[in-house]
């Protein structure tokens, strides 16, 4: 999250005799901290940007959120078992590209994980692992197969009662897409759009050059061991590393595979490279799931994707395209 990625910038330049500057705010958004960065010729007008993406993100909150009583998500999960629900187009849209993830992932990927948040607490609240048949009962109220569209109609429906859609894991993502998006409408030359660690970013720095991210090893926190360029492209990382429970000397992550309805181990941090945030943001979450070996074989499919895996022992592994420079500090 914000520990793993540092954006390096140079903040002044000159391009066509206007002084560029790159102009950063920070703002407590969808439960997260968000960055966001814009290239502009003035303070004002950098701010009003940032307004603007900053509107366009609580828009989507609103929206998608399953914490808000009065978000459409809400309504959904409400009717579980019960009846269809009426909603936006692009809620519809989300939730269809949500289970074309799930496909994609054998499952791993499942916005209907969230009855499962239920019996999982990562808060620090959880004493004891939860019973085998508490588990083996959430996981019936899980399963992407079991949300039913109608594109017509516009509605969806979660068959069983007790399903509930949860949009942890792609809303973010999806958010900064969508600030990303309007500012390159209202011609922001250049900007990084950062929620918590999920980063969709455009253009260059106000310097010409591109946009840079260091990664560090959740390990030894103050070692960045890669410095990779990015421009115009999404890098997402997952790892959340106060969302956790140790049980019988096994750490669990908050990420749990909805097949089993147990949480994942093994890895500790994912990075994914793709063309926008909320894709890489899915499979971020997803090769947490999958695990190293089937992740990277997945990813190494996947045209314009790639990904840089840690496991729990602080080994670091990556996807074929990937040359990683070892001597940055
Ligand atoms: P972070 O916000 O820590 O970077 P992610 O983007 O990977 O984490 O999202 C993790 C969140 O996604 C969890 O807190 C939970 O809300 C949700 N989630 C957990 N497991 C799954 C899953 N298998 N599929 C979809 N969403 C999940
Ligand atoms: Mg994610």
């Amino acid at each position: 999250m914000n520990w793993s990625l540092i954006i390096v910038f140079t903040l002044i330049s000159l391009s066509e005799g206007v002084a560029q500057q790159a102009y950063k705010r920070t703002f407590r958004l969808m439960g997260s901290r968000f960055d966001i960065t814009v290239v502009a010729d003035d303070s004002s007008k950098a701010n009003y940007f940032i307004d603007v993406a900053v509107d366009e993100i609580s828009r989507i909150e609103k929206l998608i959120s399953s914490w808000d009583q009065k978000s459409q998500t809400s309504e959904i999960n409400r009717n579980a078992g019960i009846r269809p629900v009426q909603v936006d187009v692009e809620l519809l849209q989300l939730i269809e590209r949500s289970i074309g993830l799930s496909k994609l992932t054998d499952g791993a990927f499942d916005i209907s994980y969230a009855s499962m948040d239920r019996i999982w607490k990562f808060d620090g609240s959880m004493t004891e692992m939860p019973g085998e048949n508490e588990i083996r009962t959430s996981v019936e109220k899980v399963g992407y197969k079991k949300i039913v569209l109608n594109q017509n109609e516009s509605t969806v429906y979660l068959k069983v009662k007790g399903m509930k859609l949860g949009f942890g894991a792609i809303g973010k993502g999806y958010a900064a897409d969508k600030a990303k998006e309007l500012l390159i409408e209202m011609g922001v030359a250049a900007g990084i759009i950062n929620a918590s660690g999920d980063m969709a970013t455009w253009g260059k720095q106000a310097n010409g050059s591109d946009w840079k991210v260091a990664i560090t090893n959740p390990l030894d926190k103050n070692k960045a061991f890669a410095l990779l360029p990015v421009s115009d492209g999404a890098v997402v990382t997952s790892g959340d590393y106060e969302k956790y429970v140790n049980f019988n000397g096994k750490r669990y992550t908050h990420i749990i595979d909805p097949r089993t309805g147990y949480p994942s181990s093994g890895i500790i941090s994912v990075t994914v490279f793709a063309p926008k945030a909320e894709l890489a943001d899915a499979l971020a979450t997803s090769i947490f799931v999958m695990g190293k070996d089937v992740g990277l074989d997945r990813v190494n499919q996947l045209p314009a994707i790639e990904c840089i895996i840690i496991d729990e022992h602080g080994n670091i592994h990556s996807s074929k395209n990937i040359t990683i420079n070892p001597n940055v500090e």
